[in-house]
């Protein structure tokens, strides 16, 4: 790695200077960077200065945001609040955007205009959703990301739902957080509007896309019981419809845009090697395939080792990984792996309290399990709060 000093280090407000220790910097408050700033509060980085860059103080822990749609967590439940575990990792944060990226010159370029130079990058951003098919929707449109602005809209969606009859919510997306969002939707709406209609637009190989036979046809059934309908084509939106390739036109008061996630646009001129879709190509060391200081974890990453789909599942389980692998490129040691394992247990929320589990080929569903799936995302949750407020590490 090149001596720091010899580059200017810029960022807004503090002078350039040149420094003997190495600038690592962490880009985004994804799940995986939780296991990092734990990582570096259990034991301080020495020799080098920490940075993390991210766009909101608060990150979202989306495994509860349907359950909050439903109504069974309060505001902020499923927020995590980086500043203090930032404090406790004694990681400097700036509440910024990044929206470019010179690997070859080792600098992030933020919204506010500043530029930050790194010797070591962490990547953990995050994907985006592509709303340009649904343009024509306008204010009707709400994309799931970025997830707090999603929040901040969903009680609007509410509000209006229950001064309507016929109210027709419609999700665009057949992926597992879809089909999560249509069923707390519908929970949510029959409370408080009469007569609402919940669909889901998907494209037929996107449905569950990854999950058995036996959890799709649980979730076939589940969505029959609770009368949502399911139609496959690809979407684009009109002014108060989602259009179909098939012809078909659906009417709709508001529209979720949850078609999966797209790479940040930005990465495109990083100098980054990409896939063909623009996700950041990583080994199994989640270390960039083409720079060698750059590593990523998440939405953002393809495996150029094997197949990973993008979760939250893999995205936290990355993390200790990541943490290990950044401390020991920083001190000249051998790289680990992250192995998935062969199965992922995946617990999706019905929204009236009972989940339909999908682990290989087995699917099931039922109340206890909402209430192991309840429990483990508070606790992630709690760890990453009570870590915060407290100081200690588990
Ligand atoms: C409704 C819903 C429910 C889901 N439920 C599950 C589930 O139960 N289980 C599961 O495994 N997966 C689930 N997923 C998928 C899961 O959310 C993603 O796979 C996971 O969030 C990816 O994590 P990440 O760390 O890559 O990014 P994110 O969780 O998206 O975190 C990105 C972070 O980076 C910040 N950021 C974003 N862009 C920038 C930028 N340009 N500059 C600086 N900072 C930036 C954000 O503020 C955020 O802190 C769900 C998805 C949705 C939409």
């Amino acid at each position: 790695m090149a001596p720091a000093g010899r580059r200017l280090h810029l960022m807004p407000g503090e002078p350039t200077d040149s420094r003997a220790v190495q600038r690592v910097v962490l880009a985004g408050g994804g799940h995986a960077h939780l296991a990092v700033l734990d990582d570096w509060a259990r034991a301080p980085l020495r020799g080098a200065e920490a940075w993390l860059v991210t766009a909101d103080p608060f990150t979202a822990y989306s495994g509860m945001i349907p359950g909050w749609m439903a109504g069974h967590y309060g505001a902020g439940q499923h927020l995590i609040d980086l500043r203090p575990l930032a404090k406790r990792a004694g990681v400097r944060l700036v509440i910024d955007t990044v929206d470019g990226l010179d690997a070859n010159r080792r600098e992030l370029t933020l919204s506010s205009g500043g530029v930050m130079a790194f010797d070591l990058l962490s990547l953990a951003v995050g994907g985006e959703v592509d709303i340009s098919p649904l343009a024509g929707l306008g204010a009707r449109l709400l994309p799931v990301r970025p997830m707090n602005d999603f929040v901040a809209r969903w009680p609007v969606v509410l509000e209006d739902a229950a001064r309507r009859q016929g109210f027709s919510l419609v999700i665009v997306g057949g992926g597992a957080a879809g089909i999560e969002l249509a069923l707390a939707a519908e929970f949510a709406l029959r409370r408080i509007s009469a007569d609402p209609k919940v669909s889901i637009v998907t494209a037929e190989d996107g449905f569950l896309s990854g999950h058995s036979q036996a959890t799709i046809a649980r979730v076939r059934a589940e969505l029959a019981r609770r009368r949502i309908d399911i139609f496959f084509g690809e979407a684009t939106g009109s002014e108060d419809a989602v259009l179909l390739s098939t012809g078909m036109a659906i009417h709709a008061d508001y529209v979720i845009a949850a078609t999966g996630s797209t790479a940040p646009r930005w990465l495109k001129g990083s100098g980054l090697a990409l896939d063909q879709q623009g996700f950041i190509e990583v080994g199994g060391d989640l270390r960039s395939i083409s720079h060698d200081n750059i590593f990523a974890a998440g939405d953002i990453v393809t495996r150029t080792d094997r197949h990973v789909a993008r979760s939250g599942v893999h995205a936290v389980r990355a993390g200790p990984v990541l943490a290990a692998n950044l401390r020991a490129k920083l001190n000249g040691q051998m790289l680990h792996q992250y192995i998935p394992r062969r199965r992922t247990l995946y617990l999706l929320a019905t929204g009236d309290r009972r989940a339909i589990l999908s682990w290989g080929k087995f699917a099931m569903v039922g109340g206890l399990l909402w209430r192991l799936k309840d429990w483990i995302d508070r606790r992630f949750v709690r760890h990453h709060t009570i870590a915060a407020e407290t100081g200690e590490v588990n």
